[in-house]
């Protein structure tokens, strides 16, 4: 499996090859500002102690304060961290919000924690990191496996520490804590819009076939706003593997069935299938919605879709990049895909620090131009020289960062 973070390397090794940014530059975003390594003391349930590894990556903040989310995942380790606080980095200069790149996390499987548990780990991530953290220095979110709950511990934890009560430390909160109308949809929903701005440019039809991978915060957000806007879900998994139905999957039942069952599989009128096939499925867009290192040089000529639509972060490595270009497929990358969650983000952030609460409809007419114009940018950048679309993207937000970086 490749390391994520030498995964990001190759990508600003082939932008550098691509533009020229200068070789200080380029060296300068080889490491993050700063990588720190925590750990996590918990009372569990039944008397023992244990002690969990925690992280936050720092990685650029030259265009704001640091913002990204935190991870609790089992395989989380530094090298994933920093390779998302890099792109988060990139993601926050794509789509011009004033914050730079951090990613935080926890190496648990919070599935084996009481809801207990749970509260005492986030609340001991956030009594380490608290001299670093703050509204107007590194800005937390969530991310896989961590949800409104977890936030609002964190905030209270914060503000406990600090003083602090604005709540513009953390976003994704729930919205009687401050949280923004639209943050739940928000990935899926900017997701969406940048598949809308790009669609006629990826030779898509009105209607499409779609294969989705993950069935959580994104992927299941995804499959909903797709299907409420005409397009057929033909596939979709979890963890587990998943179901096909090449007439369509209905989301809202399948829903049901999850919660029933605890599992997709067995779903009426569909097949089972593994996560492998499922990727290999014929579909106009497929959409990885769940971790990184998915696409590869093992699966990615066997890739049927017409385009690819990263929701996820990082699901395609640079090999894979490479064979679906040659092979005309274009990858919508996550740094731009997926930027609806951290655009929302911002928006919370800056609520919270005006005392304001915008409506949904509000939060959605601000997020729509700002997607539509970052994918132009993107396509013309890409264009221009020659190149993918992930390259685009990293050469208008190397653009933006050296600007204000200099070097
Ligand atoms: P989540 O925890 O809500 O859901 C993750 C999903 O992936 C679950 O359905 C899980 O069953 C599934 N999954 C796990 N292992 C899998 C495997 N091997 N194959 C197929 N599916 C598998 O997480 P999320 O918030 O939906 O995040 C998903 C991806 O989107 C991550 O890459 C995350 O970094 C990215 N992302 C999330 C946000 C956000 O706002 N939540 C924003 C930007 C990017």
């Amino acid at each position: 499996m490749n390391n994520p973070f030498q995964n990001a390397m190759t990508q600003l090794d082939k932008v550098a090859k691509i533009k020229n940014f200068g070789e200080e530059f380029i060296a300068r975003l080889r490491q993050p500002n700063r990588d720190i390594r925590i750990s996590i003391p918990v009372k569990m349930d039944n008397g023992s102690l244990r002690i969990f590894e925690g992280y936050r990556v720092e990685y650029n903040n030259a265009l704001g304060p640091y913002k990204g989310g935190i991870r609790y995942h089992p395989d989380t380790e530094i090298n994933e961290v920093k390779a998302l606080a890099f792109w988060m980095t990139l993601k926050c200069a794509v789509v011009k919000i004033p914050m730079g790149g951090s990613k935080g996390g926890v190496t648990v499987d919070p599935k084996d924690l009481s809801k207990g548990e749970l509260e005492k780990l986030s609340r001991g991530w956030v009594q380490k990191l608290s001299d670093i953290l703050g509204p107007y220095k590194d800005v937390p979110a969530p991310d896989v496996n961590t949800t409104p709950e977890i936030m609002d511990w964190i905030a209270d934890e914060y503000e406990k520490i600090t003083g602090d009560t604005s709540g513009a430390m953390i976003t994704g909160k729930s919205i009687g804590k401050g949280g923004s109308e639209g943050r739940g949809t928000a990935t899926a929903q900017g997701g969406f819009y940048v598949f809308e701005t790009i669609r006629a440019e990826a030779r898509l039809p009105q209607k499409c076939k779609i294969v989705i991978q993950g069935f959580g915060n994104v992927g299941l957000n995804a499959a909903e706003i797709f299907e409420a806007h005409g397009h057929s879900v033909i596939a979709i998994s979890d963890s587990r593997g998943g179901v096909y139905d090449e007439n369509g999957l209905d989301i809202q039942k399948l829903k049901e069935h999850k919660k029933k069952t605890g599992a997709l599989k067995g779903f009426i009128n569909s097949k089972n299938i593994t996560n492998e096939e499922l990727l290999e499925s014929e579909c106009d867009l497929l959409i990885p919605a769940a971790f990184e290192n998915r696409i590869t040089d093992a699966n990615a000529n066997k890739i049927q879709a017409k385009a690819v639509l990263e929701l996820a972060n990082g699901p395609t490595t640079p090999e894979a990049d490479e064979i679906l270009f040659k092979k005309g497929i274009p990858v919508i990358p996550d740094i731009l895909a997926n930027s609806g969650g951290v655009i929302v983000s911002y928006f919370e952030w800056d609520q919270n620090l005006k005392g304001q609460h915008w409506s949904e409809t509000e939060v959605f007419d601000k997020l729509k131009p700002m997607l539509e114009d970052s994918a132009k940018k993107i396509l013309e950048k890409a264009r221009e020289s020659n190149t993918y679309l992930r390259m685009g993207a990293f050469i208008l937000a190397l653009e933006r960062i050296k600007e204000k970086m200099g070097g």
